[in-house]
């Protein structure tokens, strides 16, 4: 059944189809060309981030910083469990053993205040996730981070143009993975992009990026042919990839403008229902922006979300749930060391997330929210029988 409203519509913002004429046009649409060096030049401008490379999917970034951290087997990498599947199998594919972190109780980034007691002598990693774009306490993970010597890779997957104390998200970590996946705020179908922070790191990324050789330094015309000299992988995007996602990076203030005045108005029309105490809005700590990729609210139990969802369909409106806590899946529970992480599981039953894209409309939003609200009103109005007793 087509919905009415659906849960994510991909914005085309105008130029993809003419950029991507371009690139075909020119003869050259393999990897590493004009509109891939279009784009890196973009966001190392805009963001400071010493070098990217953009890659086929977050998947993709992820495993190249899995490579580039030297994981090992045997090797422990400290993952949030209230996350995609992606986080943790990227470092699981190079044998590591991965540790599961709670959420915290108030968004459903990881718990710092956990993180310590998990650390022992075989973690060498921690990988950050900022949920919905909003930042992780960077300043006291990357501490404990140094305490103990340890990587940090920040999957900022959903993490485009959002800021922890003024600082762009994926300029922190030693290595941070984006992605341009058709459900994020900046598009092409696939796609991702590998952050290199860390300078140590620099040429061997290029290295894993090209198959193992060092053909980037023999396009840039620094050796006079190029060869086998690492191991690697195909993890660039086509030109016609990139074109598409230059036009994108091209009008990422008008799309970051749209989404945030939509996502202000859902918070707002909101807060009613919120202050009565039957959902939670997101919550934004003081130090993290909110790059409006998402909007969800926290229902109070699986049964009052399954109502909500159900409300919301029966008027042709897809809202949906998120993550499964990934020590509980079936891959990894039997690999799980048993501890209960409460508010993963909280966030996995009572977690919904509500349409939000480009081409929403603000009389969408009332309308989504008046449903909402209708499936809470009888309730309100109980209370104030009762409280006039
Ligand atoms: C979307 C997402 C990914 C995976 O991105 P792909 O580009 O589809 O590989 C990984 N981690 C998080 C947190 C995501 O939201």
């Amino acid at each position: 059944m087509p919905y009415k409203i659906p849960f994510n519509k991909p914005f085309l913002s105008g130029r993809e189809t003419e950029y991507i004429t371009d690139a075909v046009r020119s003869g050259k649409i393999s990897g590493n060309g004009l509109y891939t060096h279009k784009c890196h030049q973009f966001l190392t401008k805009k963001y400071h981030f010493k070098k990217v490379l953009l890659t086929t999917s977050c998947t993709d970034a992820l495993e190249m910083a899995a490579i580039l951290a030297d994981i090992q087997p045997g090797d422990e990498v400290i993952v949030p469990s209230y996350t995609f599947v992606s986080t943790a199998l990227a470092f699981i594919r190079q044998g590591a053993h991965v540790v599961f972190v709670d959420s915290s109780q108030t968004n459903p980034n990881l718990d710092i205040d956990k993180l310590e007691s998990l650390i022992t002598d075989r973690t060498r990693a921690i990988v950050p996730v900022h949920y919905a774009g909003i930042a992780c306490d960077m300043d006291r993970l990357m501490a404990l981070a140094n305490k103990y010597n340890l990587l940090v890779i920040e999957d900022a997957a959903q993490a485009i143009n959002s800021f922890y104390k003024g600082k762009p998200l994926g300029s922190i970590g030693h290595l941070a993975a984006f992605s341009f996946h058709e459900t994020k705020n900046i598009i092409s179908g696939e796609g991702g992009m590998l952050v290199v922070n860390a300078e140590r790191f620099s040429r061997r990324a290029e290295i894993i990026w090209e198959k193992g050789t060092n053909r980037s330094e023999f396009f840039r015309g620094e050796v006079n042919k190029y060869e086998w000299v690492d191991i690697g992988s195909s993890f660039l995007p086509s030109e016609v990839i990139s074109a598409f996602l230059y036009a994108q990076l091209e009008n990422i203030e008008q799309i970051q403008n749209r989404r945030t005045a939509l996502w202000n108005y859902y918070y707002q029309s909101l807060v009613p229902l919120a202050l009565a105490g039957y959902v939670r809005l997101p919550d934004i700590p003081v130090y993290a922006t909110n790059n409006a990729h998402m909007f969800y609210l926290i229902c109070q139990n699986i049964e009052e979300r399954s109502t909500l969802i159900d409300a919301l369909k029966e008027n042709g409106i897809l809202a949906v749930f998120h993550y499964l806590s990934l020590h509980k899946s079936g891959y990894y529970r039997s690999k799980h060391d048993g501890r209960d992480l409460v508010y993963s599981d909280m966030y996995t039953n009572c977690l919904v997330r509500l349409p939000l894209f480009y081409e929403l409309t603000f009389d969408e939003i009332d309308q989504i929210v008046a449903i909402i609200t209708g499936v809470y009103q009888p309730r309100l109005h109980a209370e104030i029988v009762d409280h006039n007793d």
